[in-house]
């Protein structure tokens, strides 16, 4: 028999997610010690308390709770909002996923402004709905008048992620708001906020339409235990605690945030480290001279190896034709020497590299690895 027959054809056709590879895959693969600056990650870890809870907890073999009571209570102290407006997931993924499901029908038609993160995309198709394009400008600011010109009644949702993944800026709030205004469904991934400190959170308590995304992914060190949360009008609220799955926050999940959220003082020192090294990456990579770094408001930075963006010489375009463009050639040979970050070459970021801050030891083997690379 044939599978792909039965299979529905616009997931059959479609492209998937392209993740990155874990430390022990990459370890093995090369054989030695990486670096790895290509997934966001907080490169301080956890909180120490996260291990210490996790050693102690008496309750693996119970289920979790499926109102996720404490972790909400801990993220209403954590955000300023009411527990009601918080509900958590495995992962913010989890609540891109649900999100749409709650409200796209087959055909319904999602608002994406890329280059952005990769997920809108994936699950909008997964959830039968379909994208609409809105690149950003030469900027990276989302194309406002090209939103409200691509508005139609097929339109449930927007996606914006702020600060941008991979661009690492931020859109102002009063583009939120008359964003708010079209009616659609705002979804806002402040997945790096504790790296901008900028939020539209409590925007949500004024307007039923307004979604806010947060993770401990990034801030708190906690990717592998994958848990998000979003900041939801309290009726959305309410119907994704009834269409979720009953037990999505596993108990390590649970606990590890609970550590974490009793230890804000201590993260706060990881984050400050990391601003403050997001800085002096910054300065290092234009100092080479051929890679224009862009500012960022997260905990990584994109660069473009495109002679035309950082120089004011006359553009050249790069030869590309079925050479590998100048930023492949560098991802690979830094992969060569145990350094990982991620390597772009899709519409608007042709050429381009992005690359997470890490420590300042990290900043200083990245830096002398570029230069052996490209100035020999
Ligand atoms: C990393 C990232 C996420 C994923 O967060 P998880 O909580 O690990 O699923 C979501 N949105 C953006 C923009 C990200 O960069």
């Amino acid at each position: 028999m044939n599978i792909e027959e039965l299979i529905r054809p616009e997931l059959a056709a479609m492209k998937g997610y392209a993740a990155i590879e874990p430390v022990e895959i990459l370890e093995q693969r090369i054989g030695r010690r990486i670096i790895k600056l290509d997934g966001n990650e907080n490169p301080y870890g956890c909180s120490p308390k996260v291990y210490q809870s996790l050693a102690n907890y008496p309750y693996y073999h119970i289920y979790p709770d499926p109102e996720q009571r404490m972790l909400r209570q801990a993220l209403e102290e954590y955000t300023g909002l009411s527990r009601d407006y918080i509900v958590c997931g495995n992962g913010s993924d989890e609540l891109i996923d649900l999100i749409l499901r709650l409200f796209l029908q087959p055909g319904d038609e999602v608002i994406n402004s890329p280059p952005t993160f990769g997920m809108y995309p994936v699950s909008t198709s997964v959830c039968g709905g379909k994208i609409v394009d809105v690149p950003r400008d030469e900027n990276f600011a989302v194309d406002m008048a090209a939103i409200k010109r691509a508005l139609n009644e097929k339109i449930k949702v927007i996606f914006i992620a702020s600060p941008n993944n991979p661009t690492g800026n931020v859109i102002p709030e009063r583009e939120v708001i008359e964003l708010v205004g079209t009616g659609r469904i705002v979804v806002v991934d402040e997945a790096y906020f504790e790296f901008s400190n900028m939020t539209v959170a409590k925007l949500v308590l004024e307007h039923p339409n307004l979604i806010v995304l947060r993770t401990f992914s990034k801030w708190a060190g906690l990717a592998g235990l994958r848990i998000g949360y979003g900041i939801f009008p309290v009726e959305i609220a309410e119907y994704l605690m009834k269409i979720k799955q009953p037990y999505n926050i596993n108990a390590a999940a649970q606990v590890a945030v609970l550590a974490s959220l009793s230890d804000v003082n201590n993260l706060r020192d990881s984050i400050a480290k990391i601003v403050a090294e997001r800085g002096r990456l910054f300065t290092k990579l234009g100092e080479l001279g051929w890679l224009k770094p862009y500012p960022s408001q997260a905990n990584f930075i994109l660069g473009s190896l495109n002679r035309h963006s950082w120089s004011s010489a006359p553009s050249r375009r790069v030869e590309q034709s079925d050479k590998e463009s100048p930023a492949k050639q560098t991802w690979r040979q830094l992969q060569e020497r145990g350094i990982f970050v991620r390597y772009y070459d899709s519409p608007g970021l042709e050429n381009c590299l992005r690359i997470s801050v890490g420590t300042p030891e990290n900043t200083d083997v990245l830096i002398d690895a570029l230069k052996e690379v490209r100035d020999g």
